[in-house]
């Protein structure tokens, strides 16, 4: 019986790959990366010389018939994406379903992912959350943010540095001032940062930088939440 692996990886300190995503990623026949080149630096670091193959959003729906024949030759595959867990705005979920519906076993090697993480390192509450994930850069975006503005579980969603200040504005027209949210940038990095506080406070804490460099996510306080 072959598996098909979705191996989480860290996103950003190295130190957080875990044990059995070492083991699961040295005893595999093939790893499919996002970007091989990115993943290149991963594997060079964990001493890993596995074949490997591109695996993107752009070509998913053709390389997932190629994981399913790896399955069919009984060699096991591992999926892996940039940073985090595959499937969590990162290909991964067509190549899952595939290999379910072709009665291949499933197998998921947690770890990180900017959502929880940023979930957690926000203080706001964690009890009931959704994931929103990139909003639509244009069609469809002001819509999703006029659905967003009466929702009682926190909110995470991510965003590009060069977009924050659009969306922090946005998120302070609809949802206004006082409504509580973090912005978490570039976590388990050297320059980890979590600002928190009313969207007001937030937003002209960004607004007074030139320039926002690093990765982002966003969590927005429930609806009713207040401290
Ligand atoms: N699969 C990944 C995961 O498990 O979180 C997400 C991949 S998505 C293409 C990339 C986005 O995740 C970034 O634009 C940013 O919003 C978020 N992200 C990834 N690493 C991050 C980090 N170290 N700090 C903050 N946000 C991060």
């Amino acid at each position: 019986m072959s598996t098909l692996y979705i191996v989480a990886t860290p996103i950003g300190n190295l130190e957080d790959i875990s044990e059995r995503a070492r083991k699961v990623l040295s005893e595999v026949s093939y790893i499919a990366c996002e970007d091989t080149r990115t993943s290149g630096v991963l594997l060079n670091h964990l001493g890993i010389e596995a074949q490997t193959f591109s695996f993107h959003a752009h070509n998913e729906h053709q390389k997932v018939e190629h994981v399913l024949n790896i399955l069919d030759a009984r060699q096991h595959v591992a999926i892996i994406s940039d940073a985090g867990m595959p499937g969590i705005s990162d290909p991964g979920f067509l190549a899952v379903r595939a290999a379910h519906k072709a009665g291949h076993t499933v197998s998921v090697i947690p770890g990180p992912d900017a959502a929880t993480t940023a979930l957690v390192a926000s203080g706001l509450p964690c009890d009931k959350y959704v994931y929103e994930g990139f909003l639509p850069q244009k069609k469809g975006r002001q819509k999703q943010l006029k659905q967003l503005v009466d929702e009682e579980r926190s909110i995470i969603l991510y965003e590009s540095p060069y977009r924050l200040k659009k969306l922090l504005g946005e998120l302070r027209k609809y949802m206004g001032d006082h409504r509580m949210a973090a912005v978490c940038r570039e976590l388990t990095k050297k320059f980890e940062e979590v600002v928190r506080g009313s969207l007001k406070h937030v937003s002209d804490t960004f607004e007074l930088r030139d320039e926002i460099k690093g990765e982002i996510v966003v969590v927005i306080a429930p609806k009713s939440y207040s401290e």
